[in-house]
């Protein structure tokens, strides 16, 4: 029985086809799903159902029918795909996402169903999508919807959906180039698969344009005796203004004609849905649904529709549209020029495997400034990592089109925020070329950081303007300042001198310190410089080891008091001498960072959303310390030091404390010393092992990680006696330590050698690391993954047949433990 929504999800993406000849599978694809339905007691057959194909504005047109229907009060049924932030998006009732729990109850009922198909070896499992419009009709069926309007997920004739039998009305939007390689190559051929959804005796509403795929549509509708209404023939519409804020249109049928309708969605293209829906609505009296003017024009104009020229924020603007093929291209080309004005836009952009470049690309070439490539790296109804690779995508653009501005950044999240760092005030961002980049974005909650960051700047700006224009002395002093020029804070000029540092990828220690006029941040090559050590910082008091006498100081007080915070223990820095007092004038370089998520909002500001917080700087050697009982021995907080110590690019050393204590199951650690990960066995409370881990960190700069009360300061005070630092106790009850430690120290044991002593890396969250990358830091993973049949293989969710990684922990070669670790990290990214 699956509890909550998230098992029910993990559940539904199992089923996601791994093997690409899994994913279209055409005839049988269609049959199963009939046969699931049929199980299930056909329950897209018990009420009325509007069916949408087309190239593009199906989901747009089945959302504003639905729109319509509810305000004219119906109770009405809504499936779109993909979702962009809750798979709940594809099952609405009266527009609203079906709730958790009953998602989670319909789960549950699908499950034996699944299984029932599954063991017939003339179907196979159910995929992803058609257990979602399985689920999805049940839903509907529960809900006791009075009508149902139904998106197909791609074409017509085998699609999930087109079980439908009569469905009243079947729109066919518009039918250009998308999905060539299952639907066709030419028009024509993906008009015929898409005709497949017109049903005998129904009513048929098209916008298509080109004059054959009319007559394909034509001849369908003649066959199966079915009344056709295309755009500009039997009705039509008029834009008679369009601004950010919607379009204003006429609408008029044979019979009928309405004035001045406004429309919420933005876009030429919008107008055509909007008309392709009134159509469909006032076609809807045939059967007995009445919908009068009144609710038309109220659902138009309060339409809104996510990921579809979608204002994220309007100063300066962003726009998020998931354009990805020839046609939405266009009217996304088409339309956004004329909807706002800019000066430069800056194109975040990444594409699907396999759409056609030479189609979709010249419009955006058009119209975008700069365009920064970058990927999705998430995967719905058809698979895993179906993103275009960024850097063959830049080389294709180049080489196609001769286009040069542009740069690659393979994570998404780190392209919009490049894009953000590089708008001016009077420039926009556009991401697009996916709605599958679009859904990434928001799903981490990018966008709607940036909204916030928009509001928090904006209350920024109002509260240092009233500072400035409040204080007439400052003003005065200041000459001509005004209350606007906040900009001369150097608080944010530091920040612009961030941005600027990111959008032109500069090497942080060339870019002068505008604030200062001086540069602060210095590279490694100076090393020829006097540096000294940062022994600890306690909030702007710095204490210096430097030329082997600890030294008391602050921050130059020329320097951005940002640094305050972000200088660490184990920072090099060099000092200037002034009125007896050493201050801190510069900052090397780092050479290597142990960090931790930032979970706190504190620091939007900076536009650096959850991010990298360092808790020490130049750290040789990390000593993940575990303890064999009291704490319990986890293999999977090692394996979570493990990956954030390699990150940082630090030597990563297991330290099993304890060893005193009757040990538990502990043999992993045997496989860690194979794969050459050293270990050491240590007991601080008998003086073993002390001298082995001795031997490991002589010379370096070592740090001791792991959870609390595993007896981190007991081994500082076996190496390091003098240091005496307060040991603290684990509770009986919980077998949980208490932090004893509370501000980070850096203490020099040996001529050389650094111990830091930090209160530890608390959030154990992983930031900055791709899902594809993960394996590089599980290098044993990394090197069986040569074993899998697919390059992109992530080996979560699939069979040892496909998966060298799987079929090692079958067999033995991998701790199911260290493969556990690995999937539930990957899970998190
Ligand atoms: P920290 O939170 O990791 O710094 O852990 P502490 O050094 O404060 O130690 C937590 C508790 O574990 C204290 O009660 C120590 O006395 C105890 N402890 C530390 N090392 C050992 C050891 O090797 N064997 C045993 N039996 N107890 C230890």
């Amino acid at each position: 029985m699956i509890k909550n929504f998230k098992a029910a999800i993990a559940y539904l993406e199992a089923l996601i086809p791994q093997k690409r000849e899994a994913r279209y599978q055409g005839k049988i694809g269609l049959l199963r799903q009939k046969y699931l339905l049929k199980l299930l007691g056909n329950p897209q057959d018990q009420y009325p159902c509007i069916h949408i194909t087309g190239t593009s504005g199906k989901s747009s047109t089945a959302y504003l029918i639905a729109a319509i229907l509810k305000e004219a009060g119906y109770r009405v049924g809504l499936h779109i795909s993909p979702h962009l932030k809750v798979i709940t998006e594809r099952v609405q009732i009266n527009n609203q996402n079906l709730s958790q729990a009953k998602f989670v109850s319909l789960v549950n009922r699908l499950v034996p169903v699944i299984n029932q198909v599954s063991q017939n070896p003339k179907f196979g499992t159910p995929t992803y999508f058609e257990a979602l419009v399985a689920l999805t009709f049940l839903a509907f069926l529960k809900e006791a919807v009075d009508i149902a309007v139904i998106e197909v997920g791609m074409g017509g004739k085998f699609d999930g959906t087109n079980v439908l039998k009569r469905p009243l009305i079947s729109v066919i939007t518009n039918i250009g180039l998308d999905h060539t390689q299952v639907l066709g190559e030419t028009v024509e051929k993906i008009a015929h698969d898409k005709k497949k959804i017109i049903k005998s005796k129904s009513l048929v509403i098209s916008a298509a344009s080109q004059r054959k795929v009319r007559e394909i549509i034509t001849r369908e509708c003649l066959k199966k005796n079915s009344r056709l209404y295309l755009l500009n023939r039997d009705f039509h519409y008029r834009v008679k203004q369009m601004n950010s804020q919607g379009e204003v249109f006429d609408f008029w049928i044979k019979t009928e004609q309405w004035k001045n309708l406004k429309l919420s969605l933005l876009g030429l293209h919008q107008v055509e849905n909007a008309s392709l829906a009134i159509l469909a609505v006032k076609s809807l009296e045939t059967y007995g649904f009445t919908a009068g003017e009144a609710p038309i024009r109220q659902a138009l104009v309060s339409a809104f529709f996510p990921g579809r020229l979608e204002i994220i924020r309007l100063s300066p603007l962003v726009v998020f549209d998931g354009a990805h093929n020839q046609a939405k291209m266009r009217a996304l080309t088409t339309s956004f020029p004329r909807l706002f004005s800019y000066r430069k836009l800056i194109v975040v952009f990444a594409l699907k495997k396999n759409k056609n470049l030479a189609t979709i690309f010249p419009p955006i070439a058009q119209i975008a400034s700069f365009i920064i490539v970058t990927r999705f790296t998430i995967g719905q109804d058809l698979g895993l990592n179906l993103s275009y690779p960024p850097q063959k995508l830049a080389t294709s653009i180049k080489e196609k089109f001769n286009y040069r501005n542009l740069e690659v950044e393979p994570s998404p999240e780190k392209a919009f925020k490049k894009a953000l760092a590089m708008q001016g005030r009077k420039d926009a961002v556009l991401v697009t070329g996916s709605l599958y980049l679009v859904a990434e974005l928001k799903k981490r909650d990018v966008a709607h950081h940036t909204v916030e960051y928009a509001k928090k700047n904006h209350i920024n700006k109002i509260q240092r303007g009233l500072r400035f224009s409040m204080s007439k002395e400052h003003l005065s002093k200041k000459g001509h300042q005004k209350g606007w020029q906040w900009r001369e804070n150097p608080r944010a000029l530091e920040k612009k001198r961030r941005s600027k540092t990111r959008h032109f990828g500069l090497n942080e220690t060339k870019v002068r310190e505008e604030a200062i006029g001086r540069e602060f941040l210095i590279g490694r090559e100076n090393e020829k410089l006097e540096v000294g050590v940062v022994a600890a910082n306690k909030s702007g008091r710095f204490n210096v080891l430097f030329q082997g006498e600890y030294q008391e100081c602050i921050l130059d007080p020329e320097v951005s008091f940002d640094w305050n915070k972000r200088i660490v223990v184990g920072d090099y820095v060099t000092l200037k001498q002034n009125e007896g007092r050493y201050m801190i004038d510069h900052l090397v370089e780092r050479r290597t960072a142990l960090s931790r998520l930032r979970r706190d909002s504190t620091h939007w500001g900076t536009i650096s959303t959850r991010g990298e917080h360092v808790i020490a700087a130049n750290v040789d050697v990390a000593v993940i310390v575990a303890a064999v009982k009291n704490p319990p021995f986890h293999p999977k907080f090692v394996d979570r030091y493990l990956v954030l110590v390699q990150h940082g690019g630090i030597k990563p050393v297991i330290c099993l404390n304890k060893c005193d204590l009757p040990t538990e199951e502990t043999e992993i650690l045997g496989y860690y010393q194979n794969i050459g990960i050293p270990v050491v066995r240590t007991s601080a409370e008998e003086n073993m092992g002390i001298e082995e881990l001795k031997a490991e960190i002589v010379g370096r700069s070592a740090v001791l990680v792991g959870h609390s009360g595993v007896g981190k300061s007991s081994l500082i005070n076996r190496i390091y006696p003098e240091a005496d630092l307060r040991v603290g106790y684990v509770a009986e009850k919980t077998g949980k330590g208490r932090h004893t430690t509370t501000v980070s120290e850096l203490l020099v044991w040996e001529d050389n050698s650094y111990l830091i002593d930090t209160p530890g890396v608390r959030s154990l969250g992983m930031w900055d690391i791709e899902r594809q990358d993960l394996q590089l830091y599980f290098d044993d993973i990394n090197q069986l993954a040569v074993d899998c049949k697919f390059n992109d293989c992530l080996h979560d969710k699939v069979t040892p047949e496909i998966c060298g990684v799987v079929r090692a922990v079958d067999d033995g070669r991998l701790p199911l433990q260290r493969y556990e670790s690995y999937v539930k990290i990957l899970r998190e990214l």
